[in-house]
């Protein structure tokens, strides 16, 4: 049978040659040093080379060390995908704590589990990093707290409550959770130096600045040293087949052959780590391709924070750098339909957004910026906004790790760990939220379901 060329009447969401340029990809000439030979074969294949692939590799390495062939296959280069495009935040979400109408004893321990694992998601990647800066004493820090954390910043009374509401409902979880601290308008303006959070805002603990297209290069690195790890970029993998009579045959022992646009890859296991272009190779997956969109900004004048700050219920996210520039993102509320339309083109970017990242931090700051460039990248939205990790359905040995759906890189690093584990025939890790296996989640794969996104990143 022949693979579908469409899904839900859109054409399968293949990532393209070209995509707009990224501050974070050095304006696209970041590049990683491919330095094998394309293989023919290896153990386990790993698709995309984002955080959660990325992640995935160097897991699998660590895991398996020497003995282990892995392949990691991107159709870009190294996290040309969102990963490599957002705005550099790593910090808990909290966006989808509340999704749930009732509120039993069950879903409080499935919210109290997820934040958790999400603050250990974030604490994994700064412990990772620490470990990674001491075996390469020369590598630059790519992870770094805030100084100031995080700030959700309230520019109407309407915004504080809603958000106070929740975070108080969330400390009546109870555990050693950190929560946002609640400060006034006055607090706000001494620390953040931020006039429009009129009606006070919340810090969020710890928040870091990640350049995590640079994480990506630095896990690639760290996994090669312990393993037999083949990356191959500019190879875009069109379909993954079961090999027939897999089992009897003297290709035996591999299980899968994936179609590349390099020539044919054989393996025993297959990772989709392609978060919002998932359903080009996993049509039934009901992850849907949604554009994001950020910019760099040169303040004129010195920078007006050195922090991480969201406002506008999310809506408009962005982050200091060490050299000046702030990163500003968001702007869906500027676009039709709040922006959730299914859009996996990342070559352009939709001016209403553009001209909203320009005045942004004039308006609210009074700083005057020059826009040095403005970007777009593809996320992946699930219906519940929760990811989802875990065997595919019905495919035995092929794993996914998708759906990070806005704030992903609280999630992606140990998903794509996850993912590793399941493909060396571990089970799940201790704290890995029910609420994000596959095994939990095999309704979203009904075609009656449809994508309902949340308001805020
Ligand atoms: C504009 C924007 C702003 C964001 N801001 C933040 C933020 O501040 N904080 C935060 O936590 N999160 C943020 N995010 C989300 C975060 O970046 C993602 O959740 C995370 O990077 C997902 O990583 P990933 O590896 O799963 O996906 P990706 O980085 O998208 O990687 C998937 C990879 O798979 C490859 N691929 C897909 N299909 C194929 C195929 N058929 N063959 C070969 N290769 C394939 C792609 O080329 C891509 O490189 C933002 C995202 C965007 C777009």
């Amino acid at each position: 049978m022949s693979p579908p060329r469409t899904v839900d009447g859109h054409p399968l969401p293949f990532p393209k040659a070209e995509s707009t340029k990224s501050y974070w990809l050095n304006w696209n000439t970041l590049q990683y040093p491919v330095t094998k030979p394309f293989p023919a074969s290896c153990d386990v294949l790993v698709i995309g080379a984002g955080l959660t692939g990325c992640s995935a590799a160097f897991h699998l390495a660590e895991i398996a060390g020497k003995d282990l062939d892995i392949a990691v296959l991107d159709a870009r280069d190294v996290a040309y995908g969102a990963s490599g495009r957002n705005g550099g935040i790593g910090r808990s979400s909290f966006g989808f704590a509340w999704k749930f109408k009732s509120e039993g004893k069950a879903d409080f321990d499935m919210i109290r589990n997820k934040l958790a694992f999400q603050e250990e998601n974030i604490a994994s990647m700064a412990q990772w990093h620490k470990r990674y800066l001491s075996r390469y004493p020369a590598a630059e820090p790519i992870l770094e707290r805030f100084d100031s954390d995080a700030l959700i910043a309230f520019f109407t009374p309407a915004e504080a409550e809603a958000e106070r509401e929740r975070q108080a409902r969330i400390g009546t979880l109870g555990g050693k959770r950190d929560l946002p601290e609640s400060i006034d308008a006055e607090k706000v303006k001494a620390i953040y130096g931020c006039d429009a959070a009129k009606a006070g805002g919340m810090v969020v603990k710890p928040s870091y600045a990640v350049w995590t297209a640079k994480f990506c290069h630095a896990l690639l690195r760290f996994a090669s040293d312990l393993s037999r790890v083949n990356v191959q970029t500019h190879t875009l993998v069109h379909i993954v087949r079961r090999v027939a009579g897999a089992g009897s045959s003297s290709d035996a022992e591999f299980e899968f052959v994936a179609h590349t646009s390099k020539g044919d890859v054989r393996c025993k296991r297959v990772i989709y780590a392609t978060n919002g272009y998932s359903r080009a190779l996993l049509p039934e997956l009901l992850v849907t391709p949604v554009r994001g969109v950020c910019g760099s900004l040169i303040p004129e004048t010195a920078p007006p924070f050195r922090a991480s700050v969201s406002a506008n219920h999310g809506y408009a996210y962005m982050s200091s750098r060490p050299d000046g520039r702030v990163v500003l993102g968001g702007f869906r509320d500027l676009q039709e339909n709040n922006g959730q339309g299914w859009n996996a083109e990342d070559s352009d970017v939709d001016p209403r957004v553009a001209s909203g990242i320009e005045g942004f931090l004039e308006k609210n700051f009074g700083t005057k910026t020059r826009v040095e460039g403005v970007w777009s990248g593809t996320q992946g939205w699930t219906a519940s906004g929760e990811p989802v990790t875990g065997q595919v359905p019905n495919r035995p040995g092929e794993y996914v790790s998708a759906g990070f759906s806005g704030m992903g890189m609280c999630k992606c690093f140990l998903s794509g760990k996850q993912a590793a584990l399941l493909a060396l025939g571990r089970g799940w890790m201790a704290g890995f939220p029910d609420v994000w296996k596959m095994d939990h989640r095999l309704s979203d794969w009904s075609p009656s379901k449809r994508i309902k996104l949340g308001s805020s990143l």
